[in-house]
């Protein structure tokens, strides 16, 4: 492959619309496709899968996001938390998801969504246990509004939730668009495509609200970036001291000791890192394991400590009134 680096072609256009129509890629998925489209522009040059260099595909990359990013988009790049592979995503760089999610799906629809990223984020994500992610039952049980249905307002009637099957099928869609993943274990979580594009929103959500909370958690972020490499972690470990805000992705932390010249010890507090506990799914199971072991951290609020908190709310709810 001997193109000019900076010239969009049409086999650049090819590429975009595969990329359009899979949302997210990888070097390995994007080798054949670009032999593919290589040999169907010069028949008498084939290309091999083999033939595709990184270098080729990086120049691929870059003469797309200067086509592409008059019309605010951008091609970027993330490890998967899980299987550490690198995932190319086309992202939207003015809309989040949600308001991308908005023009195919309805407005319940959408405020069920968001429901369970807040769940994901803030009920499911506290000091104690930072899951993340979110099970199906707690999923479902967020099908209807919990704090609607006692307003009496307006717009009570108006927005009326979904039933657990409609809630089921949005779960699914979610899974199939590319948003959610769902673990073996049945959690749903952020996919990295998610993570990309929700990036700046959650933040904004979820940061700054933490800030206005009471005093226990004041200076407590639920969004946190990994001290390594300074992406999202939503899978990974926190450091052992319980107030210290550093998280690192569990592929990262051989990388963080190397460039610490070895010393295994959180980057910011200096605290050894040694069972350093898990941020992600494997804090639900903690969180579960501490609640039955100690009887229930004294006079702290239990409800949304965990991921059976959803039951938990749902009494709150109707004794509190
Ligand atoms: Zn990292
Ligand atoms: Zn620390």
């Amino acid at each position: 492959m001997d193109e000019d680096v900076g010239s969009y072609d049409h086999t650049h256009r090819a590429f975009l619309q595969a990329l359009l129509a899979r949302q997210v890629i990888t070097f390995e998925e994007a080798k054949p496709l670009l032999a593919a489209i290589q040999t169907a522009n010069t028949p008498d040059r084939p290309t091999l899968p083999e033939d595709v260099s990184h270098e080729d595909f990086d120049n691929y990359i870059y003469t797309l996001n200067s086509a592409i990013s008059p019309f605010d988009f951008e091609i970027r790049s993330t490890l998967h938390q899980t299987t550490k592979q690198k995932i190319y995503a086309l992202v939207n760089t003015t809309s989040d998801a949600l308001t991308q999610m908005a023009t195919i799906h309805t407005a319940d629809e959408i405020a069920f969504v968001k429901r369970v990223l807040d769940s994901m984020f803030e009920t499911n994500n506290t000091q104690r246990a930072e899951v993340m992610a979110i099970d199906s039952f707690q999923a479902l049980n967020l099908a209807k509004d919990p704090n609607r249905r006692e307003s009496g307002s307006t717009q009570a009637q108006q927005n009326a939730g979904l039933t657990k099957t409609e809630a089921q099928k949005m779960l699914h869609s979610m899974v199939e668009e590319g948003w959610f993943e769902l673990s073996g274990r049945g959690f749903y979580s952020l996919t990295p495509r998610a993570l990309l594009e929700l990036r700046g929103w959650l933040m904004d959500t979820y940061n700054d609200q933490a800030a206005e909370d009471d005093d226990e958690e004041e200076q407590y972020e639920k969004i946190k970036f990994c001290q390594a490499c300074k992406e999202i972690v939503t899978l990974g470990q926190r450091c052992p001291k319980t107030e210290c805000q550093a998280r690192l992705h569990g592929h990262c932390v051989r990388n963080m000791f190397r460039a610490q010249g070895g010393r295994e010890e959180c980057p910011v507090c200096k605290t050894a890192w040694v069972d350093a506990p898990p941020v992600g799914e494997g804090a639900a199971k903690n969180a579960r394991r501490s609640t039955n072991g100690t009887g229930g951290g004294g006079r702290r609020r239990t409800s949304g400590m965990n991921v059976d908190g959803a039951a938990d709310e749902s009494s709150d709810a109707s004794e509190g009134a």
